[in-house]
């Protein structure tokens, strides 16, 4: 079994801060010099295929310190209410770009905090999805909800409307943790809310957790761990805590305390690791656990495991649709964002303009770079035979070096055909999966990124 010890000696040079690849290529590299009848011409062709369409509600009532979402903090209903209107004008503006409904698969409320929302503003979200789009008949709906907004009216209302995945914002149960963070939530709380979500008729429950937080030690995370596990969720993310505060604003106020480093970092993570697999969850890619009869984990087991903007997925949506600000999308040939400012979002959707402000179009050899590094970091595995022409024109001589390095620090084994990740380059899958990022060196030069710690 992998342990800490195995890692500590390749901190130094592994540990660099560096994209999470939810896409390839990153976020960084969209730009505002980009065609609209490109991103127009994109959605027009995609009618056919069946999105994931991920739907951004901003709004929170309280700011959590370590917190890098697109977030906004308010307690006026008038933000809300305006904001779903807006949200159906931009819909109505896609709509108007294909003769039928775009076909859905999956459809993911994210934020900020949609629990935050009231019911009756749900209900209109909702009712937008299924009046400008066409839901799928086997269409998964899920949402993100913050234990302390959500409610019973609501997870029935979300229920009857068909959504059976719910992820709550956990994090840590420690009081001393939740103090310095600002999210204070007992466990009681997340017991009743998961007991409320089992009677509405969720099937399937995640939750998110954060190790590297301040405060944090190897017996406060196991102490959460072993209250999660109690609680049993299917599935649960366990994040690195981000600390980019030159994006984040609010995270300084956590430099005033001592954040763990890096060798910390691994201890608090090899323990929540070892208290889950011990209870019978399986290690998805680098950041997730599931239970074995979960889907993550038997897509992980067969190969067939994707990856994108809202992390590890089993979707078998063909790109991803962004609706709210701060959206992006992906499809495969392009991908876009909204613009993340309230007030230019509203101008240009009362325009009846798409409020798209960056975009980076995909080359095949970028697309072909995307499915290597998906493969990477879903399948643990690249068979280059499964993939005809990517072998020569992608893997150059300076990939073929860096492959050959990190097969000698143990982290790959070279194959005939490809290369397989080993349970050491578990912890080290950003590393690897940068080995074919062509955009990574600019982006640094250029002073892009504010990429977190890979660990
Ligand atoms: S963690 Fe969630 S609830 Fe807290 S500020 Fe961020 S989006 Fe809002």
């Amino acid at each position: 079994m992998l342990t800490e010890e195995q890692i500590y000696p390749l901190l130094d040079k592994y540990a660099k801060p560096l994209p999470r690849y939810t896409s390839y290529p990153t976020a960084v590299e969209l730009t505002d010099t980009f065609d609209m009848d490109d991103v127009k011409g994109a959605i027009a062709e995609s009618v056919e295929l069946p999105l994931s369409l991920y739907v951004h509600l901003p709004f929170c009532k309280s700011l959590c310190y370590f917190c890098a979402c697109h977030k906004i903090i308010t307690s006026k209903e008038d933000d809300k209410e305006i904001y779903v209107k807006n949200l159906r004008r931009e819909a109505q503006t896609i709509a108007s770009l294909t003769d039928s409904p775009i076909s859905l698969s999956h459809l993911h409320l994210g934020g900020g905090s949609p629990s935050y929302m009231s019911n009756s503003q749900l209900a209109e979200v909702i009712e937008i999805t299924n009046s400008y789009f066409s839901p799928t008949p086997r269409i998964q709906r899920s949402v993100e909800l913050d234990p302390r907004t959500t409610n019973r009216d609501q997870l029935e209302l979300f229920c009857k409307a068909g959504f059976r995945r719910g992820s709550l914002g956990v994090q840590d149960f420690d009081d001393t943790v939740q103090k310095l963070v600002h999210r204070i939530q007992s466990v009681e709380l997340v017991r009743d809310v998961v007991q409320e979500m089992k009677r509405s008729g969720f099937e399937e429950i995640n939750f998110d957790l954060i190790y590297g937080l301040p405060g944090q030690t190897k017996e406060s995370i196991s102490d959460t761990v072993e209250k999660v596990i109690d609680l049993r969720p299917d599935r649960l993310a366990l994040y690195g805590y981000a600390h980019v505060s030159g994006k984040a604003k609010q995270q300084k106020t956590l430099e005033k305390y001592d954040l763990p480093d890096t060798t910390e970092r691994i201890s608090l993570f090899f323990t929540a690791k070892r208290l889950l697999e011990e209870a019978g969850y399986v290690w998805i890619g680098f950041d997730h656990f599931a239970l074995p009869n979960d889907d993550l984990a038997r897509h992980q087991k067969k190969g067939t495991l994707r990856r994108n903007f809202m992390g590890y997925t089993t979707s078998a949506g063909r790109g991803v649709l962004g609706l709210g600000v701060s959206a992006i999308s992906d499809l495969s040939s392009i991908m876009f964002q909204v613009t993340p400012h309230l007030e230019q979002y509203a101008e240009l959707v009362s325009s009846g303009s798409l409020p798209y402000w960056r975009a980076a179009s995909r080359t095949r050899r970028d697309q072909r770079r995307a499915k290597v590094i998906e493969q990477i970091l879903c399948n643990l595995h690249v068979d280059w035979s499964k993939f005809k022409g990517y072998q020569e024109d992608i893997l150059g001589p300076s990939e073929e070096d860096r492959l050959v390095e990190l097969e000698k620090d143990g982290l790959i084994e070279l194959e005939l055909d490809g290369f397989r990740v080993t349970e050491r380059g578990r912890m080290f899958l950003r590393s690897i999966a940068s080995v074919f990022d062509e955009y990574l060196p600019t982006a640094r030069e250029r002073g892009k990124g504010g990429f977190s710690a890979a660990i």
